[in-house]
């Protein structure tokens, strides 16, 4: 499969056409942001750690029944994706209290909840993302009442998958984000990425965080943490 025209360069990946119109090619990059654009940096080897991480949960939640976008990994930092138009919703799952709902609600970080929650952003970088229900997507059109249906119950399915994937390598899940989007013929599929990028990952025992907030807060050991989080995955494939 032939790279054609560049379509979009993102913060942490760039897209790609090639010759089959239903299908593109994402390449991973090692550039980091946070704090909607305003931190920046570099961790290197991330996009290849991304890349795989996705990819091969994607193959497994593919397996437990949950459509994706992957088709096949093309190379270290790049994937055969079928081509969605993105719901412009960002699904974020929480098991655990941390980041912006123990901001926002006053909960220090690590309580556990009895049941998972579910939140959208508007996925709408002028307006830095800004939290919405699902009266507010149906209202901006963002998406039909039986897509959020969908996008719900396979968000739950995944984190589902994930919680247990993740306890068996030692892993705490404690949060992440999904994206959706509509094949041409309007299936609803999971698309962008799982990855530490995406996702808070602490360690089991020790409480260690192995995922993207060591960067946002400056904690160091980014790129340790990133190789440890890709070996716990690779030793439990
Ligand atoms: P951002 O746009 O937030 O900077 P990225 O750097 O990760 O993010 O860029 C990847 C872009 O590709 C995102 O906007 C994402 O929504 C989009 N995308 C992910 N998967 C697909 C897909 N299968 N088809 C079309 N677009 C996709
Ligand atoms: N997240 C993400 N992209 C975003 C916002 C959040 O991937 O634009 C992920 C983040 O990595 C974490 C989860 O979603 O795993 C919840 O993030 P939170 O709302 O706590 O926001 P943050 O602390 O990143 O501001």
């Amino acid at each position: 499969m032939e790279k054609k025209e560049q379509l979009y360069e993102g913060k942490a990946k760039k897209v790609y056409a090639t010759d089959d119109p239903e299908l593109l090619i994402v390449d991973y990059k090692d550039d980091a942001t946070a704090f909607n654009g305003l931190k920046k940096g570099t961790i290197a080897g991330k996009g290849v750690i991304n890349n795989q991480m996705s990819n091969r949960l994607m193959a497994k939640l593919e397996k437990s029944g949950v459509p994706t976008h992957f088709v096949r990994e093309l190379s270290e930092r790049e994937t055969l994706v079928k081509k969605v138009s993105i719901v412009p919703l960002e699904v974020i799952i929480r098991n655990i209290a941390a980041g912006s709902f123990s901001k926002r609600y006053g909960v220090p970080e690590g309580v556990v909840f009895e049941q998972p929650t579910i939140e959208f952003s508007y996925k709408n970088d002028e307006l830095g993302d800004p939290l919405l229900n699902s009266y507010h997507a149906l209202a901006l059109k963002l998406a039909t009442p039986a897509e959020i249906e969908t996008i719900k119950d396979y968000s739950f399915r995944v984190n589902d998958f994930l919680k247990a994937f993740w306890k068996e390598c030692g892993v705490t899940l404690v949060d992440f984000k999904l994206e959706f989007g509509r094949l041409s013929d309007g299936t609803i599929v999971l698309a962008d990425e799982i990855s530490p990028d995406t996702s808070r990952l602490w360690d089991a025992k020790t409480g260690e965080k192995l995922d993207k907030d060591r960067f946002r807060r400056d904690m160091g050991g980014v790129e340790e943490a990133y190789a440890e989080i890709m070996s716990r995955l690779e030793a439990h494939l």
